[in-house]
């Protein structure tokens, strides 16, 4: 008991002198990069240096804010630069409007990962929290709802949208198919007359005899045929 409190009492210690420091220790583990702790107003950003090593970048407040997971918020941010998104290619596609696809990709990577290393409670606090927001989003960003709906697709739950029956009908698509015309061909087929004259010479012709044969001719033809497509 004595050691145990001794333990929680240096703890505690360490912990209160680099709080903010500290406080990510560890939960970075399943990214790899380093989390850096400083007052800005992005709260967690994904970042590079100028010696372009890349770092996660963390906002005291993102402790405060209880409604968000750090864990999830960590993994998002690792997601971002795993996922080349920081690259120079990455920034590109984020300049030209890419920015939605990318936060739905770094959701997605964060969401398996929380699974994946059983952080599911955060997960289902994230997804749920994304889902009240409902239709609200920052402008160039997913909505609530499509963040909430591509967390469950990517760790595989599909949402009561999702799971509804599927949309069938019918259409009319063009295919193309072979079929064959008979048509009239000029052979070329030798042929030799034989016999005997009058005086009893004999001898052959050999000639050349033009006929006229059906042959089978492949040809391309489309159709219209019916499908079903289901969505
Ligand atoms: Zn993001």
């Amino acid at each position: 008991m004595t050691r145990l409190c001794t333990i929680v009492v240096l703890f505690l210690a360490f912990f209160s002198t680099n709080a903010k420091a500290d406080v990510f220790a560890g939960y970075d583990a399943f990214c790899g990069l380093p989390v850096v702790v400083g007052t800005d107003s992005m709260i967690a950003s994904a970042r590079t240096d100028q010696q372009n090593r890349k770092f996660i970048h963390i906002d005291p407040g993102a402790m405060n804010n209880w409604t968000m997971s750090r864990m999830f918020t960590l993994a998002h941010e690792c997601a971002h630069h795993l996922l080349g998104h920081t690259n120079p290619l990455g920034q590109q596609q984020r300049y030209y409007g890419g920015t939605a696809t990318q936060e739905l990709e770094a959701d997605c990577w964060a969401a398996r990962k929380l699974k994946e290393i059983g952080h599911e409670s955060d997960l289902k606090a994230t997804i749920l929290q994304r889902a009240n927001a409902g239709h609200f989003a920052d402008p160039g960003y997913p909505t609530g709802e499509e963040r909430a709906q591509n967390m469950l697709s990517c760790i595989g739950e599909s949402s009561p949208e999702r799971t509804r029956p599927a949309q069938c009908r019918n259409i009319q698509v063009p295919e193309s198919y072979t079929s064959y015309d008979v048509v009239m061909q000029t052979n070329q087929v030798p042929y030799q007359h034989c016999g005997c004259n009058n005086f009893g010479q004999c001898g052959c012709q050999h000639q050349l005899d033009l006929i006229q044969v059906p042959v089978q001719v492949p040809v391309q033809r489309s159709r219209m045929v019916t499908r079903q497509v289901c969505d």
